[in-house]
């Protein structure tokens, strides 16, 4: 696969002159399989400052999660990794990993995607966020890592925190077991907090909650965070600025207001414009992004989403793979024609033209799936 060169005329973050908090610059991540090489991740950049919210968001398989292992290191052995992930200048990629361990969980640390598997089943809450704590501060005392633990358990909200504190994982709800997490995860008030997929499986209300809770954390430590989701209504509270993903590579990267109000790519068009919305009309159907995420082993040549962007043109965006370019103050997008989209209201935006053969597919995979035919009344 050929990709040219990312044109990062102004990176968010990186114009301040001191280096930024984290920067990651051309990340690949590349795994073998049978059918070939799987490009996971592909020549990514970006920008985390200090105290800042950086929302990624895209569909299963684009890579968000593979980013955020990346980064900490923690992919196996077998993934091939270029490019740079730099903490305040420090390379992370080239640290060997009895360099790399006093820095994960300490300066950088993760809230993992399912905390039911996260939290090991044998041992107490309080004892596995000790053992965070325990792990960097050795020669912490026993009544103080018990007051931190409590501490922590407060921080995060969970009611009653003494008692909670000696109770196992299965003894949580699916909200509490999360902020038990998150409570672990700043148990040694890291500079970088990688969240990934955190209000997945939980109710709106505990969603809601869950946010909540990070965004006090951040008021209180100061904490930079990524949050990984592929809920946009997630990221529209908390995050200052978006990135995009689509087949491991960027689509598009901006403010929350650019990205929310005046979206530059078809790809984060087309997701905006299937919400549904509040003010919909009674029957009205979903808009939706026809077709499938591509086999990231057979990325699409040229622009990866073209066979499903409602607005590719033959040449261009089946030939020549759109670089990452300004289309504003700050804001990136890989579209060839991001600038015909300027002032387009989301609701006129089109399907792609390939509905029927989408839909035989989907009856096909699913038994039983009733598709809806156009004349049906709601
Ligand atoms: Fe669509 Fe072409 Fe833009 Fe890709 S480059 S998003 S195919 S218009």
């Amino acid at each position: 696969m050929t990709a040219d060169p990312i044109e990062l005329e102004a990176t968010p973050g990186a114009a301040h002159g001191s280096a930024p908090l984290l920067e990651v610059r051309g990340l690949s991540v590349t795994f073998k399989s049978d059918e070939g090489a799987v490009h996971a991740v592909d020549d990514l950049s970006f920008v985390v400052d200090e105290n800042e919210t950086l929302g990624i968001v895209g569909e299963s398989g684009s890579g968000k999660s593979v980013t955020s292992m990346a980064i900490l290191g923690l992919l196996p052995k077998s993934a091939q990794v270029t490019g740079e992930v730099l903490l305040r200048g420090r390379n992370l990629l080239t640290l060997r990993e009895r360099d790399l361990q006093p820095l994960r969980g300490n300066k950088i640390a993760m809230v993992f995607q399912d905390a039911l598997t996260a939290l090991n089943p044998v041992f107490t809450v309080g004892s596995q966020i000790g053992e965070a704590i325990k792990v960097h501060h050795h020669d912490i005392g026993k009544s103080q890592l018990h007051d931190r633990v409590i501490e922590l358990l407060e921080v995060v909200g969970i009611p009653n925190p003494a008692h909670r504190a000696n109770q196992y994982p299965h003894e949580f709800s699916g909200g509490m077991r999360q902020r038990a997490m998150i409570a672990m995860s700043i148990a040694n008030e890291p500079d970088v907090l990688i969240a990934d997929e955190p209000t997945t499986a939980l109710d709106v209300t505990i969603q809601a909650q869950v946010l909540e809770v990070l965004e006090r954390i951040q008021e209180r430590t100061r904490s930079s965070i990524i949050l990984i989701t592929h809920d946009l209504g997630v990221v529209a509270g908390v995050a200052d600025r978006v990135m995009v993903m689509y087949a491991g590579r960027q689509a598009e990267l901006g403010t929350v207001d650019e990205i929310f109000y005046e979206p530059l790519h078809p790809y984060t068009r087309g997701l905006l414009a299937s919400l549904p919305r509040v003010d919909g009309a009674r029957g009205e159907r979903l808009h939706r992004i026809v077709g499938q995420p591509p086999s990231l082993v057979f990325v699409p040549s040229g622009c990866a989403f073209h066979p499903r962007c409602p607005r590719a043109q033959p040449g261009p965006c089946d030939h020549e793979r759109p670089a990452l370019r300004a289309v504003g103050d700050g804001h990136l997008s890989a579209c060839h024609f991001a600038e015909d989209l300027v002032g387009v209201p989301i609701e006129e935006e089109p399907e792609a033209p390939v509905p029927e053969l989408v839909d035989e597919v989907a009856a096909a995979e699913l038994p039983g799936l009733e598709l809806p035919s156009e004349e049906a009344s709601p």
